[in-house]
């Protein structure tokens, strides 16, 4: 701030006015180191311009978009934020260097005020990059402001509602359908997100199961979450490699550990794993269809597994847990000629996989999460 005069408090009698654009992270930032260290600069006023009157912390939209958390717990009221700041919510439509001014709207009439300034920080964000792929910007929703998030989380609803009527017989599958586009961190966590959600809901929704939802991240690269590099990819993979998964009891339960070590690659084949995987697996079912003798027909699997992460340290520290749930649906056929029932035998393999997937999933994303904030 040198030509806002000297820095010892004392006024040079000339105001000296700083205008930060944007709300976001960076003007945010900006704001608040600036009241900090121009607190006693009586000659100095800042004004952050911004769009909206709050702080909208980006990291966790999906999870409002999943109605994982409320809304008011992502956002921070500039007002509450600034306290040494002045703020001025509108819409930056000009900036003129020369004249060293901005033209900013606002109000119900959208009229305009021109804001001099001395200096001038740019921190307007960017805007969502669709590459040009073709039918992405048309047909996609984004996912960058709140109001993007409310409307995700409308859509997500909508489409429950819409393959749950009786009308939408035939086209459960396509409706239950969701493709992200983008395999970075926010991508992978948004479908995550969107699957946790779908998979829940759908226990709500009578004519609806969760063997017609199908969740699609697409990606051109090998690896998701490749903003982290192949350094941190092979780092990930190496933690997933020293898990040793647990005896799981029963039947089931060998099969999901079975998926469970394939996926896991090179689990026990490694003389000295970090870290045991200790699931707790159960399969519940209910009744889909009756005969007249009041016999099943047709019932409902839920595999549903409680997991826990433990070091293998002294304190066997917990690293990490979760849940995972998947669904599937067998006719009971009439086992009195079959010493077993294959459908059966499938239905408890299908879950085991899915279960598996699910499982591996998290731990990698953990382990990526970690191996990227240095841990
Ligand atoms: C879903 C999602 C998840 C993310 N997760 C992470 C993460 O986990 N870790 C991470 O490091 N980064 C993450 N990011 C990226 C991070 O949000 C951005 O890097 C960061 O927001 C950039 O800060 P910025 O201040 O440059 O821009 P922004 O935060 O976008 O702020 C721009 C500001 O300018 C305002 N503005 C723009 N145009 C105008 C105008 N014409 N008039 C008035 N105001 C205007 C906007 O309203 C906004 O307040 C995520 C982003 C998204 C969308």
């Amino acid at each position: 701030m040198n030509d806002c005069g000297p820095e010892n408090g004392q006024s040079t009698g000339k105001q000296c006015r700083v205008l930060i654009l944007g709300g976001g992270f960076g003007g945010i930032y900006t704001a608040l180191e600036l009241q900090k260290v121009l607190r006693r600069r009586k000659d100095i006023t800042v004004t952050l311009l911004s769009r909206d009157n709050f702080f909208l912390f980006t990291p966790m939209l999906h999870e409002v978009a999943t109605s994982d958390l409320e809304i008011n717990t992502i956002i921070s009221p500039l007002h509450k934020l600034l306290t040494r700041v002045a703020t001025f919510v509108g819409n930056i439509e000009a900036i003129d260097l020369t004249a060293k001014s901005v033209r900013v709207s606002h109000g119900f009439d959208g009229h305009c005020h021109d804001l001099p300034f001395e200096h001038l920080v740019l921190a307007l964000g960017a805007s969502t990059n669709f590459f040009g792929l073709p039918g992405v910007e048309a047909n996609a929703l984004a996912l960058r402001t709140i109001n993007d998030a409310v409307a995700l989380r409308s859509r997500l609803i909508s489409f429950l509602e819409e393959a749950n009527s009786e009308c939408a017989v035939g086209e459960r599958k396509p409706l239950l359908t969701f493709v992200v586009a983008g395999g970075g961190f926010a991508g992978v966590e948004t479908i995550g997100g969107i699957n946790d959600f779908v998979r829940d809901a759908v226990r709500f929704y009578p004519a609806l199961s969760e063997v017609d939802v199908r969740m699609v991240l697409v990606t051109p690269d090998e690896l998701i979450l490749a903003e982290l590099g192949p350094e941190l990819g092979a780092c990930a993979q190496r933690e997933l490699a020293s898990i040793f998964v647990a005896i799981i009891p029963d039947r089931p339960g060998q099969q999901l550990r079975q998926a469970l070590q394939q996926r896991l690659e090179g689990t026990g084949a490694d003389p000295k794993p970090l870290y045991t995987l200790n699931v707790n697996y159960w399969i519940a079912g209910e009744g889909l269809a009756v005969q007249p003798d009041t016999s099943t027909t047709r019932i409902r699997l839920f595999g549903n597994a409680n997991w826990t992460l433990i070091g293998r340290d002294p304190s066997q520290t917990v690293v990490t847990t979760g849940h995972a749930r998947a669904e599937d649906a067998v006719n009971v056929i009439n086992t009195q000629y079959f010493s077993a029932d294959l459908q059966t035998e499938a239905s408890d393999r299908y879950l085991a996989e899915a279960l598996a997937d699910q499982i591996t999933t998290r731990l990698a994303i953990f382990f990526r999460n970690k191996a990227g904030a240095g841990g």
